[in-house]
């Protein structure tokens, strides 16, 4: 019986990521190194996908692996908190200069956590977020109509339209605990939010004591302090996952010591939130030695590769989007996009995502291009 048959047995669709699925069936991968994965039939690919953007070294990095491993020998898990959880969030304080930080699972996770402490911090309920974004799984941030999906207090606006944002705050502006933007929304098609649409948000949330929220899930990879230095805005929350796990499974939210004091543990109405594997040892040191190898020359250096890829697709007339080592390829049949880049070799994101990793060489990237092109000609529906 083939891999998939027997996935089909055993996993509702064969797998368990919707994310990951393309039609008819994604190949399973065996093995990653470096920018390289092979799949269960043998067939090569450069990781462009890189755990849709979580692997920012590639895979099986020497010096992370050596941490997870050293880590894992003293003790994969605790009923206790450790100390590499304090090394991790002094880390992420560093180079944020937010003040305290909370682990979790995942990115998903993050953000039920941030608008809990949202919504215990201001005791309002409403949540303002922006059509197209993802923020993972949660009901508060999928489509309130989705099979299963328990609507909750969420108001969802238009990204970079300062009229409609303007006059929901007019009229539910006290109401919000919290308005939650991805700086460069992947799904709504990678583009950057307008910086004075960003400043007018920020002078909003201020007039009207709601919490600003950013989502640098994927986002943090590109600044040494995530996506919003950039803007020079100062979030009152911001929720991360992916790099910051080293490659391991991983989610936090940062904020001020005031905006987290729900969570601590004998404030009077503290909130409540556990998880078993929640900061969980092996993950945090792999997080940690990931960042330390990720420094500002390393980030200028990965974004400068990403431009590089962009331009050299730009100029061969694909539409790309995207800002610095995360490109968007802009497709209308991405799934025919997806299997024409694996056959040449080459593995995106479902919608086209193409995401760097400090793995890739300058060969690879020119093979990456190269790939990118051929499709492109081959296949009208990416070119521009
Ligand atoms: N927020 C953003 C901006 C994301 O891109 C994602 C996942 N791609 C999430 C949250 C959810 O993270 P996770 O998949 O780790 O649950």
């Amino acid at each position: 019986m083939s891999v998939v048959e027997r996935a089909r047995r055993v996993l509702p669709g064969g797998n368990t990521r919707t994310t990951v699925f393309v039609p008819p069936h994604p190949p399973y991968a065996v093995h990653g190194e470096g920018a390289i994965v092979t799949d269960h039939t043998g067939h090569q690919v450069i990781d462009c996908n890189n755990n849709y953007t979580a692997l920012i070294h590639g895979h099986a990095h020497p010096e992370i692996l050596q941490a997870a491993t050293e880590a894992a020998r003293s003790g994969t898990a605790f009923g206790l908190p450790t100390t590499s959880e304090v090394a991790l969030a002094e880390h992420l304080r560093d180079r944020t200069r937010i003040e305290q930080w909370r682990f979790c699972n995942s990115g998903t996770e993050a953000v039920l956590m941030l608008l809990r402490a949202a919504r215990a911090y201001t005791g309002r309920d409403l949540i303002v977020r922006f059509e197209g974004s993802y923020h993972g799984t949660g009901d508060a941030v999928v489509s309130p109509d989705a099979p299963g999906v328990v609507p909750g207090s969420v108001l969802v606006l238009p990204q970079n339209d300062l009229d409609a944002l303007t006059t929901a705050m007019r009229d539910h502006g006290r109401q919000i605990a919290a308005v939650l933007i991805d700086l460069m929304p992947n799904r709504a098609g990678l583009t950057p939010a307008d910086p004075g649409y960003v400043t007018a948000l920020q002078d909003l949330t201020r007039q009207y004591g709601a919490l600003l929220a950013i989502d640098e899930v994927i986002t943090f990879r590109l600044h040494e302090g995530g996506l919003h230095q950039e803007y020079g805005i100062k979030p009152d929350l911001v929720s991360m996952g992916k790099v910051i796990g080293g490659g391991f499974p991983v989610g936090a939210i940062g904020g001020s010591a005031d905006v987290l004091s729900p969570f601590v543990p004998q404030a009077p109405g503290a909130v409540s939130w556990g998880g078993t594997f929640s900061a969980n040892p092996v993950t945090m040191a792999a997080g940690l030695a990931a960042l330390r190898l990720y420094g500002p020359l390393q980030i200028t250096e990965l974004n400068r590769r990403g431009d590089q890829l962009r331009s050299w697709l730009r100029d061969a007339g694909v539409e790309v989007h995207g800002s610095g080592s995360l490109l968007r390829l802009m497709t209308s049949d991405p799934t025919e996009l997806w299997w024409n880049l694996y056959h040449r070799g080459v593995l995106c994101g479902t919608n086209g995502l193409l995401a760097m990793s400090t793995a890739m060489t300058s060969v690879h990237l020119e093979q990456v291009a190269e790939a990118v092109t051929a499709v492109a000609r081959e296949a009208q529906s990416i070119l521009s």
